[in-house]
C-alpha cells in the first residue's frame, strides 16, 4: 500500500479523500490555492503546499505545480477527486510518466470516455444500450444532418462530443431550427471544449437520470454497486440523489448493471466509474461515462457499506477487489442533498464568511463538508459547500431522517439552498418517487417567488 498520497483537489472531496487516507494509515499531501489557505483539511493534512493564486487555471489546474509538489514531498500516488484534472487524460499521462500512480483509470480509457462520440461507440460495441442518434459525429453537410434528424425523429438534441457539466447541448424541435442549432453548438463547443465535434440524439421527453456505480481492479474483476437516481436537476446539475432508484424492478437494474460490469472488463477499466443513463418507459439509454469518483458516491456507500474512495486507492495500488458481485448487498435507502452557497430560489452565488455552521447528526446521518463556523467560502469555485446524506431502512424513513436533519442544520452569514431542500422533502410528488429530469425545473417555475 502507498505510504503517501497527494490530493489534487479542494473542498469537501479533498477532506473526504484525506479521511480515507487517514483510516488506511496513509499520509496525505494537500495542494491548495491562496484562496484555500484557511481550509480545515489544509490544516489537518500531514503536508500542505500552496501551488498558486485563487484562479484554478493557476492552481488546481496547474499540472507542473502539482507534479512538482508530488516530487518534493515524495508522494507515490495522486488522487484527482472530481472536476478539475480528474478526467484529463493528458494529466493522467503526465502523472504516470513522472513515475507516480494516477488514482483512476488508464489515460486511454479516460480519453475514450471523454469523447462522448467515442464513448457511445465503445458502449454499443460492448452491448450497452445507447440513446438512438447519429452514427458518430455530425458531418458539415446540411443535407446529411437533416436526413439524420428525420431518421431519428424530432425533437432531437445536439450535443458537444467534448461537453461536460451540463454545457454544450441544444434541443431542436423543428427542421427549420436544425442547421442553425448545429452551427451554434459547434461554435460554442470549439470555444469551450477545444473540440468542435457535435453529435445528435433523440431528445427523450420524460426520462429519469439513473446511473450505475462500478468498481474494477487490475486483475480482471469488475462489479457494480447498485444504481443512483439523480433526476432532481436544475440546468442539468444534480442537487438531490438517492439509492436505490424508486420503483424500478430489481431485475431491470440487474440486467443493465451486469452489462456495465461486463463493459468494464472488456475495456480493461480500473478504478471507480459511473455509467450514466436516461431511463424512459422501462428502458435504459447510455449517455456518458464518468471516469472518476462522483459527488453523489456517498449514497452508494451508505447502501452497500463499501468505501468507494478506499477502493479506488486499493485498486490503484494493485490490490484485488475484496468482494465479488455476489457479496454486494444493498441495504435500505439513502438520500443526499447538495448544500450550495447560493440564493435558494434565484440561484445567485453567495460566497462569504459563514458566521454559524451547525451540521445535523443522529442515527443514519452523514455530513461531508469542509465548512465550519468562521469559514470563508471563496467566490472562485463551485458553490457546493457540503452534502447531507441520510440512510434509513426504507425510503420513507430516509425521507423523515432528511427532513429532521435539514431542520437541525443552521448556516448563517451566507445564503444556502437548504430552504429549497426542506420544501422538496415535503413535496408530494418527490415523496411518491420516480420524478423525471424536468420535475425540479417545472416545480421551480410553478413556485417562482
Ligand atoms: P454532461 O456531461 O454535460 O453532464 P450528459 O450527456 O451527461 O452531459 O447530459 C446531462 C443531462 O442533459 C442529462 O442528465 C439530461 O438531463 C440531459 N440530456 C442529455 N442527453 C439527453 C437526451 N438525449 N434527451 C433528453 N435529455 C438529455
Amino acid at each position: 500500500m502507498f505510504k503517501k498520497i497527494l490530493i489534487a483537489n479542494r473542498g469537501e472531496i479533498a477532506l473526504r479523500i484525506q479521511r480515507a487516507c487517514r483510516e488506511m494509515d496513509i499520509k496525505s499531501v494537500v495542494v491548495y490555492s491562496e484562496a484555500d489557505r484557511e481550509a480545515k483539511y489544509v490544516k489537518l493534512a500531514d503536508e500542505a503546499v500552496c501551488i498558486g493564486p485563487a484562479a484554478s487555471t493557476h492552481s488546481y489546474l496547474n499540472m507542473p505545480a502539482i507534479i512538482a509538489t508530488a516530487e518534493v514531498t515524495d508522494a507515490e500516488a495522486i488522487h484527482p477527486g472530481y472536476g478539475f484534472l480528474s478526467e484529463n487524460a493528458n494529466f493522467a499521462e503526465r502523472v504516470e510518466r513522472s513515475g507516480f500512480v494516477f488514482i483512476g483509470p488508464s489515460p486511454d480509457n479516460i480519453r475514450t470516455m471523454g469523447d462522448k462520440v467515442a464513448a457511445k461507440q465503445a458502449m454499443l460495441k460492448a452491448g450497452v444500450p445507447c440513446v438512438p442518434g447519429s452514427d458518430g459525429a455530425l458531418s458539415d453537410d446540411p443535407k446529411e444532418i437533416i436526413k439524420q434528424a428525420r431518421a431519428i425523429g424530432y425533437p432531437v438534441i445536439i450535443k458537444a462530443a467534448g461537453g461536460g457539466g451540463g454545457r454544450g447541448m441544444r434541443v431542436v424541435h423543428t427542421e427549420a431550427a436544425l442547421i442553425n442549432a448545429v452551427q451554434t453548438t459547434r461554435a460554442e463547443a470549439g470555444a469551450a471544449f477545444g473540440n468542435p465535434a457535435v453529435y445528435m440524439e433523440k431528445f427523450l421527453e420524460q426520462p429519469r437520470h439513473i446511473e450505475i456505480q462500478i468498481l474494477a481492479d487490475t486483475h480482471k474483476n469488475a462489479v457494480w454497486l447498485g444504481e443512483r437516481d439523480c433526476s432532481m436537476q436544475r440546468r442539468h446539475q444534480k442537487i438531490i440523489e438517492e439509492a436505490p432508484a424508486p420503483g424500478i424492478p430489481r431485475r431491470v437494474i440487474e440486467r443493465i448493471g451486469d452489462r456495465c460490469a461486463a463493459a468494464c472488463k472488456k475495456m480493461g477499466y480500473r478504478g471507480a466509474g459511473t455509467f450514466e443513463f436516461l431511463f424512459e418507459n422501462g428502458e435504459f439509454f447510455f449517455i456518458e461515462m464518468n471516469t472518476r469518483v462522483q459527488v453523489e458516491h456517498p449514497v452508494t456507500e451508505m447502501v452497500t457499506g463499501i468505501d468507494i474512495v478506499q477502493m479506488q486507492i486499493r485498486v490503484a495500488a494493485g490490490e484485488k477487489l475484496p468482494f465479488t458481485q455476489r457479496n454486494i448487498q444493498l441495504r435500505g435507502h439513502a438520500i443526499e442533498c447538495r448544500i450550495n452557497a447560493e440564493d435558494p430560489y434565484k440561484f445567485t452565488p453567495s460566497p462569504g464568511r459563514i458566521t454559524l455552521w451547525h451540521p445535523p447528526g443522529g442515527p443514519g446521518v452523514r455530513v461531508d463538508s469542509h465548512a465550519y463556523t468562521n469559514y470563508y467560502v471563496p467566490p472562485h469555485y463551485d458553490s457546493m459547500i457540503g452534502k447531507v446524506i441520510v440512510h434509513g431502512d426504507t425510503r420513507n424513513q430516509a425521507l423523515a431522517r432528511m427532513r429532521t436533519a435539514l431542520s437541525e442544520t443552521v448556516v448563517e452569514g451566507i445564503h444556502t439552498n437548504i430552504p429549497l431542500h426542506r420544501e422538496l422533502m415535503t413535496d408530494a410528488k418527490f415523496i411518491e418517487g420516480g420524478t423525471t429530469i424536468h420535475y425540479l425545473e417545472d416545480w421551480l417555475s410553478a413556485h417562482r417567488r
